[in-house]
């Protein structure tokens, strides 16, 4: 969300914008009476909004004065690629800008070894999934997200020793894929990416919220004010690494130590304990049938790691004291972990902290990589400071040549944005 400063100033045709997303204002009459501004101004504004695509304008005007006409974000403004990079997985999908998904390929993983080659297959993999959009010629693509299971450094856009892409310290995909498709590119860690698509399709009034990501690696997002968390250079929410004290289930993490929330309770670390103790071969134990027929060394071990996971979380509730826990990833599935985790959490957590508190599981578990990495483009697509750019850009093409299509400077993106300056924005024909 972007807050909008309150008083009397000029009120941009971008502020007006988020007035309509943030549906504070929906006609030009509400808008005159939130914004003070005079009617004529408004017109102006919202002309400049329509006519560059940003708004649609319904109804009509009745046969007796007029019937208030709604104003409404243009969400077939053009399409958002959405890219979640997996430890296993690939997965490729389109939003429209309103965040609708309108398709996602999952592919299974190619040689992660190389990222060059990676982020060659991943540009082709993109070109292709974007020309097999059956969408209109005006659709065209506005960026691109990215969710990957690594530490980002946000104020370089490099990833930071990713343990599970080793090889890829220091790798900065989104000027690899914004080079190759002239639109910004938002790259960020997949539990802070998950906890913005969970909070934007579902939650998009609370406050504060923590996303806990229980997949193979552990991981949290964390939305404060409305707002993802990300510290001082995106750091922030690396949870796997909490120091739990469990004997038993003891392993080693890449960082060197022996007692990691993720290397002893992780889905990865479950699997090799119930390999070890002689269910499923490792690596592919299904939890949940596990449980289900109520194995007890499952049932055990998935107790403990809900127990361990939950007083983490319990802690972490402590210092945030947020309104609500989404827990996602694939061990969210696993009715008798997500029991424990919830038992201990509560125990952990101060009366005032505990108190008011929900826990849920994610509602789109599968897709929140995706959506998340959507919306982290689409808010900086349909930012007040773009679109106002974009507005000045449009005007001044307008004005000196009759070419159908549009160029943008990224050159004002933050700074974990790869930028290309003047990139064309389309690449589709218009
Ligand atoms: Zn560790």
């Amino acid at each position: 969300m972007i807050h909008l400063v309150k008083g009397p100033h000029a009120w941009t045709a971008g502020e007006l914008l988020q007035v309509v997303r943030q549906r504070r204002a929906t006609s030009r009459s509400k808008m005159a009476a939130l914004t003070g501004l005079s009617p004529s101004t408004i017109a102006a504004r919202v002309e400049s909004l329509l006519s560059a695509g940003y708004l649609l304008e319904d109804g009509e005007q009745s046969g007796r004065g007029r019937k208030p006409r709604t104003l409404s974000v243009n969400a077939d403004l053009g399409v958002v690629a959405a890219v979640d990079i997996g430890s296993r997985h690939t997965r490729i999908g389109f939003t429209d800008l309103a965040g609708t998904l309108l398709g996602v390929v999952e592919y299974s993983a190619p040689d992660r070894g190389d990222a060059a080659t990676y982020l060659e297959w991943l540009t082709q993999r993109i070109q292709s999934g974007a020309a097999a959009l059956d969408h209109p010629s005006h659709r065209a693509l506005r960026g691109i997200g990215v969710s990957i299971a690594s530490p980002v450094d946000r104020t370089t856009g490099k990833l930071i020793h990713p343990m599970h892409l080793p090889g890829w310290n220091s790798i900065d995909p989104a000027q690899t894929l914004s080079s190759a498709f002239g639109v910004p590119v938002v790259v960020d860690n997949d539990a802070t990416v998950m906890a913005l698509g969970e909070h934007r399709m579902h939650y998009p009034r609370v406050a504060n919220m923590l996303y806990i990501k229980l997949g193979s690696a552990i991981g949290c997002g964390i939305v404060i004010g409305g707002e993802l968390y990300g510290g001082r250079s995106g750091g922030a929410g690396e949870i796997g690494h909490i120091p739990v004290d469990a004997p038993n289930y003891r392993r080693r993490c890449q960082c060197g130590r022996d007692t990691c929330l993720e290397a002893c309770f992780g889905g990865a670390a479950i699997s090799e304990h119930l390999a070890i103790r002689g269910q499923g071969s490792e690596g592919d134990a299904d939890f949940a049938a596990l449980a289900a027929a109520r194995n007890p060394v499952a049932l055990e071990v998935l107790r403990d790691a809900g127990t361990h996971i939950g007083d983490a979380i319990g802690t972490l509730c402590n210092v945030f004291n947020p309104e609500l826990v989404v827990i996602g990833g694939k061990l969210s599935q696993v009715e008798q972990l997500t029991h424990a985790l919830r038992a201990s959490l509560y125990a952990r957590a101060l009366p005032l902290n505990a108190r008011d508190l929900e826990v849920v599981v994610s509602k789109n578990a599968a897709d929140a990589s995706i959506l998340g990495a959507a919306w982290q483009v689409i808010d900086l697509v349909l930012s007040t400071e773009l679109v106002n750019q974009d507005l000045a850009d449009y005007a001044e093409t307008f004005d000196s040549t009759s070419s159908s299509t549009r160029r943008i400077d990224w050159s004002t993106a933050p700074a974990s944005t790869a930028s290309s300056p003047s990139a064309e924005i389309r690449i589709s024909g218009g």
